[in-house]
């Protein structure tokens, strides 16, 4: 069974999405902890997870990929900023626990000009700081673009911040196709070999999402702008292949791509329609 689905608006709370996600033929979704922007989240409403559970249940809805917020920098220059990414993941993770055994990925951070080290050594610090053995759910860091001072844009960099974190089997990589691509790793011409350098170098069994982007620019372009699907760089053929990939096909997909529900109803049902074998 084809998992993808999509990023949703939190405004209907979790029983919003579900039936949103229902309504638009996904069966995996993603949305932002709280305001991207930062701010405080809404209290969970048990209700709200009740009827959530339900519709989740009697739908088939399977893995939630919750985002943490875009601006969070756990390797800032600043110490207030650290001190912020650090409480917001925290609470984010404990706030997780009310829909246990999912996944929570975000954005490594810039190092601002600190290094490359520097920073990895920042964020597995964080890591450090807020993973706890009770938890149920993964952490995932994405691979990104490297864009600016961006850390996680090679395959490399994220296996040194796992390699520092102590709780290692609450860690995982969310692989975002526009990223990947943006940053010069060739899954368009060379998928296979792109996979065979994330497993030598993180593991795939650390691979627990996909970012599903086409993108707006070319080729190591280290730019990270989404396109919709078929409309950028990589094209519906590549995503084909990608849901189809033996190692990949049975992994969670969620789209980023600049669509509105009815764009992204029509994405998922392309995908759908591409998914080979009879449990599309
Ligand atoms: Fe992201
Ligand atoms: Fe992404
Ligand atoms: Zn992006």
């Amino acid at each position: 069974m084809l998992k993808i689905g999509c990023h949703l608006s939190t405004s209907g709370g979790f029983a919003g999405m579900g039936r949103t996600a229902v309504s638009i033929g996904a069966n995996v979704f993603q949305f932002f902890t709280r305001n991207p922007r930062g701010g405080a989240a809404k209290p969970i409403d048990p209700a709200d997870i009740a009827e959530f559970e339900k519709i989740a249940a009697e739908n088939g809805l399977q893995t939630l990929l919750a985002h943490a917020p875009y601006t969070l920098n756990a390797c800032a220059a600043k110490e207030n900023i650290r001190t912020f990414a650090r409480e917001t993941m925290a609470d984010d993770l404990k706030r997780m626990e009310h829909v246990p055994g999912n996944l929570y990925n975000f954005h490594p951070g810039s190092h601002v000009g600190q290094g490359i080290e520097a920073g990895i050594g920042m964020i597995a610090e964080t890591l450090n700081a807020v993973l706890t053995p009770e938890q149920r759910t993964t952490v995932l860091l994405e691979t990104m673009a490297g864009k600016g001072s961006e850390v996680g844009g090679r395959f490399e960099e994220l296996r040194a911040i796992i390699d520092r974190v102590e709780l290692k089997e609450k860690m995982g990589v969310c692989l975002d196709t526009c990223h990947v691509y943006d940053a010069g790793y060739d899954v368009l011409n060379d998928l296979d070999g792109v996979l065979r350098e994330f497993d030598r170098v993180v593991g795939l069994e650390r691979l627990r999402a996909i970012h599903v982007n086409d993108s707006k620019n070319p080729f190591a372009s280290h730019k990270d702008r989404h396109e919709v699907i078929g409309g950028g760089s990589l094209g519906t053929e590549f995503f084909r292949r990608l849901i189809n990939h033996p190692l990949l096909r049975d992994l969670p997909f969620y789209l980023e791509t600049p669509n509105e529900l009815d764009g992204y109803a029509r994405e998922i049902a392309l995908f759908r329609e591409l998914y080979e074998g009879q449990e599309a």
